[in-house]
């Protein structure tokens, strides 16, 4: 359902309407996921980042620059994921 937001005018949806969209790319082989690197513009599957690691966390850096891909840090309940060297990260429930 739309809303209005108090801080912008346009309507939105809520974070639920993510559910579909965002269970499409979590179910596959995210290995084979394209990357694209936003700081020296080089691609190629997920699978060739550098990962560092383990502790305090994983960071998956470009093979050719070593811009933060991605960063990923499990606690027993959480996991906590951050996407390229940008602040803030989603929390997601660990599995069991
Ligand atoms: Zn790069």
């Amino acid at each position: 359902m739309a809303q209005v937001s108090p801080h912008h005018d346009s309507p939105h949806l809520d974070g639920n309407s993510l559910a579909g969209p965002l269970s499409d790319l979590f179910a596959v082989d995210v290995t084979q996921a394209w990357w694209r690197c936003p700081g020296c513009g080089s691609t190629g599957p997920l699978a060739e980042l550098h990962v560092y690691g383990p502790e305090p966390g994983l960071t998956a850096r470009c093979a050719h620059c070593s811009q933060v891909a991605l960063r990923l840090v499990r606690h027993e309940e959480h996991t906590w994921l951050t996407l390229g060297g940008a602040e803030g990260a989603f929390r997601f429930r660990t599995a069991r």
